[in-house]
């Protein structure tokens, strides 16, 4: 059998042929052809006749055993409405790689973390990036709207957390449905447009954060929607003020006071029962010499389990009690975070009268710090959304075979 036929049968590529291979610094570049005579415009399918100006272009494929392989060869360029680079069989329109790598790429991207995806395939996450970013434009369908009746807003930072994308989850089924750049009411507001009056309509709960211009933008467009704050984020903001109050008494402290201080966050977070004796020994430590912040530590889970407690009335209770310690505690960014809890007092106890369950609002939250940690590496922001749907929403990618 020729080599060029056994390539053929092995690159599986649908609507080529192979000419030739050579080998170059460590990659095969295999000659590849178009079998079709008349090249095909990508926007509207019309095959064209006559001559046309001809480049030579490389595809990046799934490497042959083990070696870094490439597609070249020629690709013409017709004139539809206007010039434009003929349509392969083998590639996305635009893609210097082939179906299968990006294909291979995105069920990587799905299921490996973002450092094994750059080691296996040697590209880097950008890459992976802009590859979701076609598989995504070719599968995302107005369909993920319908039905949306439980739904949860939420952002996502990168850049060093200097930039921000809006996430919308289908509390029921647990997918991402819509992602956009910022955190301003604007950003959801279009969300709300894009949905449309009569699906707008059948919108009975949403969960978002504390974030005053989500309500905004959820007070206009869905008035009759109940707003729920869930625990993670009053968990997240007492997290803060009890580190605020760490940091101010370590400024006031010497250094052998300040040891027991250093990184204790994991320590207090901890439920008192569960803790190892060295931990009892540092929680000690700090109830010594910092008094304040002890007197900080229960207030600080006291919010956070309320909304976990099956017993509604119980919870209410239990917070309520919290808000009066808070606001006469005399620890200014706990005086200030009951502050915020009271003004939001509703919507915090409605989370559990809703039938949104604890476990619906932790899934969600655990996606977006999944997410917040891939977002890690983009620097452009579609890359960054495509990477999103890819993960989070209802993108099927086919398990690639490779035995
Ligand atoms: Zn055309």
């Amino acid at each position: 059998m020729r080599a060029t036929t056994v390539l053929n049968k092995l690159l599986r590529l649908p609507g080529l042929w192979v000419r030739g291979l050579r080998f170059e610094h460590e990659m095969l570049i295999v000659g590849i052809k178009s079998r079709s005579r008349k090249p095909t415009c990508p926007r509207c399918g019309w095959r064209a006749r006559g001559r046309f100006e001809i480049k030579t272009r490389q595809w990046r494929h799934v490497a042959i055993g083990g070696i870094r392989t490439v597609l070249e060869g020629p690709i013409r360029r017709l004139r539809c409405q206007r010039v434009v680079t003929e349509q392969v069989p083998w590639a996305r329109h635009g893609s210097r790689f082939t179906r299968s790598f990006e294909g291979i790429t995105a069920y990587l991207a799905q299921n490996l973390p973002k450092t094994k995806v750059v080691q296996l395939l040697g590209i880097a996450w950008e890459t992976v990036g802009s590859i979701a970013g076609r598989m995504v434009q070719e599968q995302l369908s107005e369909r993920r709207f319908d039905g949306l009746r439980r739904i949860g807003v939420d952002e996502i930072s990168y850049r060093r957390h200097h930039k921000h994308l809006t996430v919308v989850v289908n509390h029921d089924t647990g997918h991402v449905v819509w992602v956009a750049e910022g955190k301003s009411s604007e950003v959801l507001r279009s969300f709300f447009e894009e949905l449309g009056s009569e699906r707008l309509a059948q919108i009975q709960v949403v969960s978002l954060d504390l974030s005053a211009a989500y309500q905004k933008a959820i007070r206009e467009a869905v008035p009759g929607a109940e707003m729920v704050f869930d625990k993670f984020h009053i968990a997240q903001l007492a997290q803060r003020a009890l580190d605020e109050v760490r940091r101010e008494i370590q400024r006031n402290l010497s250094n052998d006071a300040r040891k027991p201080l250093k990184k204790p966050r994991w320590a207090l977070l901890k439920n008192p029962d569960r803790l190892t004796d060295k931990e009892t020994e540092k929680l000690a430590g700090i109830q010594q010499h910092n008094e304040p912040l002890y007197r900080g530590l229960p207030a600080q889970r006291e919010p956070t389990r309320q909304s976990g407690n099956p017993h509604a009335k119980h919870a209410e209770w239990e917070l309520r009690s919290w808000l009066q310690w808070a606001c006469r505690c005399r620890l200014k960014p706990f005086v200030r975070l009951s502050r915020t809890v009271r003004k939001h007092l509703d919507g915090i106890l409605r989370a559990s009268i809703t039938g949104l369950t604890n476990a619906r609002l932790e899934a969600m939250n655990s996606n977006i710090r999944i997410l917040n940690h891939r977002a890690r590496g983009f620097h452009h922001p579609q890359n960054l959304i495509a990477m999103v749907y890819l993960c989070c929403s209802r993108i099927q990618v086919a398990t690639p075979r490779l035995g």
